[in-house]
């Protein structure tokens, strides 16, 4: 391992904190620069008197086992495992998601049941004989293997409304990762009982889901708390003006924090940071087909309303996704059903989601607005009543994910093909590799960078070999 280092870290979500952690071990001087007041990132829990709030609640589902025993070394039997049934509000019904083959078609009128089975067909059958011409948007990726019907009415909203752009904008890496998919042949095997499940993360029936008991910080909070009286420097509040290489070695920064301009000696760097802001930091600027990649990649925002509860029982299950696009909010979660210690006794919360634009409708509405919006929206189909809501407040979130428009891949690319050169800078994390990250993902990826660090004298990173499942999008 390197000694006596001017090691700096970019962000302290669960990947810098976590990257701050391993390093803490070491005999080098470690600096983690966020600019929030807080630690955690996205993966925060905000404490509001006997109620715990995570951004979002975090359902931690993973296969990945060395992480599973990792969590449970770190939060002892404060790690629960849960029952994560996910429902979908499709047509006035509540039903199971992900809906998949003959399930999907009984949510539907018996006129669309028809029209989805025969379009569902013709679009296997014709997958079978010839590649599609055009497969590259989420749009045509989804039509051409479940038919127009099925696109129309089930899929193509929700993906308009959760990434807020039109589905033919939408990049088809979109619908496989998010889609657990069988082939006709596999189909047909089912039928006849051949095991055929092959593993997608998104199939809740496939991995483990945990949560903490006190929340998603405690995951965060166990690495803040180990690293805060050692060799490490958290300047919060901080502003990073620009990053200095010669020769595609980081020799300084410069950031602001507390009304103080800072410049500092850099021997190595972890940047979590989103990708594009950081190549913007870089001085010499990087070319200008470079730049111009950055410039273009762009993150979802986000608005998640919470609403206090004076009773324990509200949702059928811990999330609610719904698709349906004249509802402007994608997902609703039961608190309690996440966590019994996250609320008071005899009370719940629920948590409302919202994809949006900075500065848009959404975005710039006051918490009264959206609460009477969300309120009446929930009231008239019976899902909860405002007399029982006893308070509420909204967070607004900058970037939650990353928007995955058609062609990112090549930007990516660009932008990889240049950061690679670099001898002493490693970007991970969600924002720091574009990628749909979760926290299990992005632990798994700090041991993976400190592997790299531990193991080689500097020289250019291999992005391809060491983050391979992360960016590899094609
Ligand atoms: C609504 C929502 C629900 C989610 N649900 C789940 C779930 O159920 N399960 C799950 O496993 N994961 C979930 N996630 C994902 C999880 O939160 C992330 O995977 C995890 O937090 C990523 O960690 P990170 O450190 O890479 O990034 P982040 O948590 O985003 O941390 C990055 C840090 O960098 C800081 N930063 C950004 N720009 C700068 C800058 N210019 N200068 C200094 N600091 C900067 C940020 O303030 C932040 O603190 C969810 C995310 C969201 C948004």
């Amino acid at each position: 391992m390197q000694k006596n280092k001017n090691i700096f870290i970019l962000g302290a979500g669960p990947t810098g904190l976590s990257i701050a952690w391993h390093l803490s071990k070491s005999e080098n001087n470690i600096n983690i620069i966020e600019k929030k007041d807080y630690v955690g990132g996205l993966s925060r829990t905000i404490c509001d008197g006997k109620y715990l709030f995570d951004l979002g609640p975090h359902n931690i589902h993973t296969n990945k086992t060395d992480i599973i025993n990792f969590l449970y070394k770190i939060l002892n039997s404060d790690l629960m495992e849960i029952n994560f049934k996910v429902k979908i509000y499709f047509n006035n019904q509540f039903v199971d998601y992900p809906l998949k083959g003959v399930r999907t078609l009984k949510v539907l009128s018996i006129k669309d049941r028809i029209r989805a089975l025969f379009d569902f067909l013709i679009a296997r059958c014709l997958m079978f004989i010839r590649n599609p011409k055009d497969d590259e948007s989420f749009k045509s990726w989804i039509t051409n293997r479940f038919g127009r019907t099925l696109y129309n009415i089930y899929f193509g909203p929700y993906a308009e409304k959760a990434w807020k752009i039109q589905s033919d904008k939408i990049s088809a890496y979109v619908a496989q990762k998010r889609v657990p998919i069988i082939s006709l042949t596999d189909y047909i095997r089912k039928l006849i009982k051949m095991n055929t499940t092959k593993f997608h993360p998104e199939d809740s029936s496939q991995v483990r889901c945990f949560y903490p008991k006190y929340g998603i910080q405690q995951v965060t909070n166990y690495f803040y708390n180990k690293i805060k009286d050692k060799n490490c420097i958290i300047s919060l509040s901080s502003t990073i003006e620009s990053i200095e290489h010669d020769d595609f070695s980081i020799k300084k920064i410069q950031y602001a924090s507390n009304n103080k301009e800072n410049i500092k000696d850099v021997d190595f760097l972890f940047s979590t940071i989103p990708i594009n802001e950081l190549v913007l930091l870089l001085r010499p600027l990087p070319s200008e087909d470079v730049m111009q990649a950055a410039k273009k990649l762009d993150f979802c925002s986000g608005r998640l309303l919470y609403l206090k509860c004076s009773q324990e029982e509200i949702l059928q299950s811990p999330v609610i996704y719904f698709q349906n696009p004249n509802i402007k909010f994608n997902r609703i979660y039961d608190l309690r059903r996440f966590s019994k210690y996250c609320v008071p006794e005899g009370k719940n919360a629920v948590c409302v989601e919202f994809t949006c634009f900075i500065n848009d409708e959404i975005w710039n509405a006051s918490d009264e607005e959206l609460f009477s919006y969300t309120i009446e929206e929930l009231e008239k189909r019976g899902i909860l009543k405002n007399e029982i809501v006893e308070g509420c407040f909204s967070e607004r979130l900058s970037h939650t994910y990353p928007r995955f428009r058609i062609g990112f891949q090549k930007k990516l690319r660009t932008i990889f093909s240049y950061l690679e050169k670099f001898r002493n800078l490693v970007t991970l994390g969600r924002q720091g590799l574009f990628c749909y990250a979760n926290i299990d993902e992005v632990l798994h990826m700090s041991f993976r960078a400190m592997e790299y660090f531990n193991t080689i004298e500097y020289k250019n990173i291999d992005y391809d070999s060491l983050f391979q499942e992360y960016i590899k999008h094609d």
